[in-house]
């Protein structure tokens, strides 16, 4: 028998399972769906020569966060392939603002802000790997690089308030910082949001933001090679339902949701910590569209076309009142958009006449219409005759996401908001939030610090939290290729 037992094999389950297994601790995963991955799934869905990323698609945290430059990707032959345009945001009259991976093709295109968005990101991107290790963290040790949070907590302060967007004088900036705010999912502008924008807007013009080519699912997959190279073991299909049936590991790391580990050990928990995991609260629904198109995206601005990434929420006006209203339940008629064109970044996921189109909308958490029709409308919006070139669409509201992936509860693809205090107590305030009071029993998904996206520092801190607590091994296990 393993001496470690992990439930589900999303990026946060398969990075304590690589962790685990560097240390010497025999591991076995349990992933309740078919196929491994959780987050980092990619199949073909309506042609067998196209492939879509069901979850997610870009990976700028990949990129830089401190587990993903120790496991090394390249060398493991994941080609992270970075767009020249990190993001792009479409406003209306058939303009866009670019955040440009260059820092300096981007202040060149914003006008008079273009100086305030060099003295915005230049000293971030100085101190990146800094910031980036003091963000993507338990946030519960002394930073490395000193610096960042001083950077850091002036810009939250700022662009987290209503002061941030009277910084700047144009449309176009204010537009760029907050639709990278919106990755924080919730109401805006919001000290959340700040953070999240100041980490992945400085990214933008750092590692940038790539797609691996072939899909997301690569990332998984080298994690799940280093892992059986190792001896650990991967079970698909098995899904845990009680900790009983993981009686005997010295170890389990949950890399489930509240509801997950409420539904898995709930009865052997303390009621004072369950009473405390019932107050968790859960974030607005991502709903997703996947297009098969004939062509590149018709943008009314062709400088579009060459993001990775696109962000349709029109202006920092408008954004702050449709995340508003999604975030407190209001089914907006103009949600926040994020699309990814993949084939712009990775050609080879086109093939003649045909290529992929990924998009999620904010809805209201537990929405479960279609989002189809809402998602084709708003990309018209912005590229008139987009919906002649589709030749096939599927669309997933927040309650099938769910279905798929128990950790979105209500289709939250972050496992819970990200509001400061949530940020912070994830998903209770503890010391360390990966234990439970359970001996031997930890939680290492995005429901604990730092919270959502495809970094694997929930799980590589939950498995250093388990190796020292149940195996006595304080040292670092070197997590790169050997
Ligand atoms: C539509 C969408 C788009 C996204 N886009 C991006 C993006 O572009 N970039 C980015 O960085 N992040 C993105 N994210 C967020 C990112 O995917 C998640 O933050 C990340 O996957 C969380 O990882 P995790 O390991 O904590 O959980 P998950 O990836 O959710 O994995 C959990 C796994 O555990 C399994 N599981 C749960 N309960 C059990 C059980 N009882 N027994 C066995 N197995 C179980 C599930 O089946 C699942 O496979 C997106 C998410 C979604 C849904």
């Amino acid at each position: 028998m393993a001496d470690a037992a992990i439930v589900g094999s999303g990026p946060n389950g398969l990075a304590a399972a690589v962790t685990l297994a560097r240390a010497g601790v025999r591991v076995a995963v349990y992933e309740a769906a078919p196929t491994i991955g959780g987050g980092l799934r990619t199949q073909p869905l309506f042609d067998p020569e196209i492939a879509h990323d069901i979850c997610s698609a870009v990976h700028p945290m990949a990129a830089a966060s401190r587990f993903f430059r120790e496991f090394g990707l390249a060398p493991r032959g994941v080609e992270l392939l970075t767009p020249e345009i990190s993001y792009a945001h479409p406003l209306d009259g058939g303009r866009a603002a670019l955040a440009h991976h260059d820092l300096e093709a981007t202040c060149a295109g914003l006008g008079p802000d273009g100086e305030r968005w060099r003295r915005l990101m230049a000293p971030l991107l100085r101190h990146g790997e800094g910031v980036v290790d003091f963000v993507l963290s338990g946030q519960r040790a002394l930073p490395r690089d000193p610096v960042a949070p001083l950077l850091l907590a002036p810009r939250i302060l700022v662009h987290g308030t209503r002061l941030g967007a009277a910084r700047f004088t144009g449309e176009e900036a204010p537009a760029l910082f907050t639709g990278v705010a919106a990755h924080a999912v919730g109401e805006l502008p919001s000290l959340a949001g700040a953070a999240v924008a100041a980490l992945l807007g400085h990214l933008a013009h750092g590692p940038g933001w790539p797609l691996p080519r072939g899909g997301s699912a690569r990332i998984a997959e080298a994690m799940a090679d280093d892992l059986t190279a190792h001896g650990g073991t991967l079970h698909t299909g098995h899904e845990i339902s009680d900790l009983a049936e993981l009686a005997g590991h010295r170890a389990v790391l949950l890399d489930t949701g509240v509801p997950g580990l409420l539904g898995i050990a709930g009865r052997a928990l303390p009621a004072r910590y369950v009473r405390s995991l019932r107050r968790f609260r859960y974030g607005p629904a991502a709903a997703k569209a996947d297009f098969l198109v004939s062509d590149p995206i018709p943008w009314a601005d062709p400088a579009v076309g060459r993001a990775g990434t696109v962000h349709l929420g029109g202006s920092h006006a408008e954004l702050v009142r449709e995340e508003g209203l999604t975030a407190r339940g209001i089914r907006s008629r103009k949600p926040f958009v994020l699309l990814v064109d993949a084939a712009v970044t990775d050609p080879g996921r086109a093939r003649p006449g045909r290529r992929p189109v990924w998009a999620y909308a904010h809805l209201p958490n537990g929405d479960d219409t279609d989002p189809v029709e809402l998602i084709r409308s708003r990309i018209e919006t912005y590229a008139p005759g987009f919906g002649d070139t589709v030749l096939a669409a599927r669309g997933v509201s927040g309650r099938a996401l769910e279905a798929y992936d128990p950790n979105c509860v209500g289709g939250d693809i972050g496992s819970g908001a990200m509001t400061p205090w949530q940020s912070l107590a994830r998903p209770v305030p503890r010391l360390d939030p990966y234990r439970t009071p359970l001996p031997g029993l930890f939680l290492c998904s995005s429901a604990t610090p730092p919270g959502p996206g495809v970094h694997g520092m929930c799980g590589y801190l939950a498995a250093r939290s388990a190796l020292r607590h149940r195996f006595g091994i304080r040292e670092a296990p070197s997590l790169g290729p050997e």
